[in-house]
């Protein structure tokens, strides 16, 4: 039985030592250089006296960053990649939350790091041609002795609604057990091509990588900027022959909506999976008519349960206006939807998805009051301790015992592809000093994040956004400002959220 991620390198770099592993179109490296180098930072690490502790990675994504999550797997540590383009202060509030000793960033992010970090920082650079001694060897497989799949792999972080980012930590049995499913519900091998989208903070970057691992699949990163021009994005996939694709609908919907497939097609493609927000049919039906012999997959699932709970491999027709299912659960994976009352719902009964199994995060890092809230006891089970995670997401059974996802019951959103509070929002707002009180909310017509304000003067734009991102990335800035003399209350005395967002909908 694998208990730990790494047997996936080495046993890949056996079969295909030089086969390229990563492709970042400007560098790219093979299975055996990864190991490599990945074992020879493993060593910078182990001396560093960690073991099951976190280490950030900083730098932008590129094939170092992939050796990095390799190095610290071999060092018997987890990662936890950052998003540099994150303010200070956000990324601060991270490590405080890891009460991180050791980063691993580049030349390029050295000084800005500097800045607020006083722990160890150790430069990638410094490993790139250095050869693992036998010492190292020795240190790195006494540590890979003492690791246990239930061990943590690796940390991402996610928006927190009380402004805190909060770190979700996944298991290598949660990671073996999803790439269990995965590699054999897809078939993959080192014929595939794979173009990752996701950003490694990002956990559909999970199987993109894994794939990568465990497979022998080739990865190619691609650029962000690619992704705005949907017409260069196909001739890359088409000049990397691209056979293999994960990503968020949000990328797919902007081809469709941009006509693209009429006049230039990704020619190798086979393989279309999505997952991360609704994927709608308007802009699905687009790809299958124009490509029909792809293979189409809607996967489902929080960061919390380890990337996808349920899948639905496209197998009928579907009109524009009806709702995709998000399927059946994966492979040792279980799905509860339970009422209000706590009871498991009917077919067509709407209820919360709760997640129980091997992929459940071990819980949010020195975070044990979140933890205890959305990891709880499962209510059905009165016998034995058995955990289920609350997704917070509202779904039904429809009858042919496909789950269908209908939305969330809190104010959890997806804009673009990223989970956002909107309570982490409202928070870097009030941080601004720009306003008495605020309160965001997500147009989901237009797709932009708004926000209505009380405040002694109107608000300028330019400088307020300025400010924003000191706290926020900007894809978390408000786009549209409402300035109001005094907010709709509900019945209990709080903002009546629905009545700002009828204001503003259409
Ligand atoms: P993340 O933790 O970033 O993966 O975001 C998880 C959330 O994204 C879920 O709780 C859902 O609200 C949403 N989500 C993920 N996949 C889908 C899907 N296929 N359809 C609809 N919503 C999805």
């Amino acid at each position: 039985m694998q208990i730990n991620v790494t047997e996936y390198l080495d046993r890949t770099v056996q079969l295909f030592p030089q086969k390229i592993a990563v492709d970042d179109i400007h560098k790219s490296l093979t299975f055996s250089q990864i190991q490599k180098q990945a074992r020879a930072l493993a060593g910078l690490i182990i001396e560093q006296g960690l073991q099951n502790a976190p280490v950030a990675v900083c730098m932008q994504k590129g094939c170092d960053m992939v050796a990095c999550f390799a190095a610290i797997s071999y060092s018997g540590n987890f990662y936890v990649p950052i998003d540099m383009k994150s303010p200070d202060s956000r990324i601060k509030n991270i490590f405080d939350s890891l009460r991180s000793k050791v980063i691993i960033t580049n030349k390029a992010n050295d000084d800005r790091l500097k800045s607020f970090f006083d722990g160890k920082i150790i430069l990638i650079e410094n490993v790139e041609n250095i050869e693992p001694d036998a010492s190292v060897e020795k240190l790195i497989h006494s540590r890979q002795e003492r690791v246990i799949d239930t061990d943590p792999v690796y940390s991402i972080f996610t928006s927190g609604s009380t402004g805190n980012p909060k770190g979700v930590v996944i298991s290598h049995r949660g990671v073996i057990d999803y790439m269990d499913w995965a590699i054999s519900t897809f078939s993959v091998n080192e014929k595939a091509v794979i173009a990752n989208q996701a950003p490694f903070y990002f956990d559909n970057s999970t199987l993109d990588l894994y794939l990568m691992f465990g497979a022998g699949a080739t990865l190619v990163i691609v650029p962000e900027e690619y992704y705005a021009f949907p017409a260069k994005l196909i001739d890359l996939l088409n000049e990397k022959k691209i056979n293999f694709v994960f990503w968020v609908p949000f990328v797919l919907i902007n081809v469709a909506n941009y006509n693209l497939l009429e006049q230039k097609k990704p020619e190798y493609l086979e393989k279309i999976l999505f997952a991360g927000e609704v994927m709608p049919n308007k802009h699905l039906n687009y790809w299958r008519k124009n490509l029909p012999d792809c293979l189409y997959a809607n996967l489902y699932g929080p960061t919390e349960i380890t990337v996808d709970c349920t899948c639905y491999i496209v197998d009928r027709e579907f009109s524009d206006e009806e709702p995709l299912p998000v399927g059946k659960p994966c492979r040792n994976s279980g799905i509860l939807i339970l009422t209000e009352d706590n009871r498991a719902a009917k077919v067509n009964e709407t209820g919360e998805l709760c997640v129980r199994g091997s992929s459940l995060a071990m819980g949010y890092y020195n975070d044990p009051e979140r933890t205890a809230k959305s990891f709880v006891q499962n209510p059905l089970n009165i016998h034995y301790p058995e955990l289920i995670y609350r997704t917070g997401d509202m779904a039904y059974w429809n009858e042919r015992g496909e789950v269908m996802y209908v939305g969330r019951r809190d104010f959890q959103i997806k804009h673009n592809g990223y989970r956002i509070e909107l309570g982490e929002i409202e928070n870097a707002v009030l941080g601004t000093k720009s306003v008495d009180t605020a309160c965001v909310i997500y147009n989901h017509t237009r797709k932009e994040i708004e926000m209505f304000y009380q405040a002694a003067d109107e608000l300028n734009a330019g400088e307020f956004r300025k400010r924003m991102m000191e706290f926020v990335p900007k894809y978390m800035v408000p786009t549209k400002y409402y300035r109001l003399e005094k907010f709709p209350l509900s019945a209990n005395g709080k903002i009546d959220r629905l009545k700002l967002a009828e204001q503003i909908s259409g």
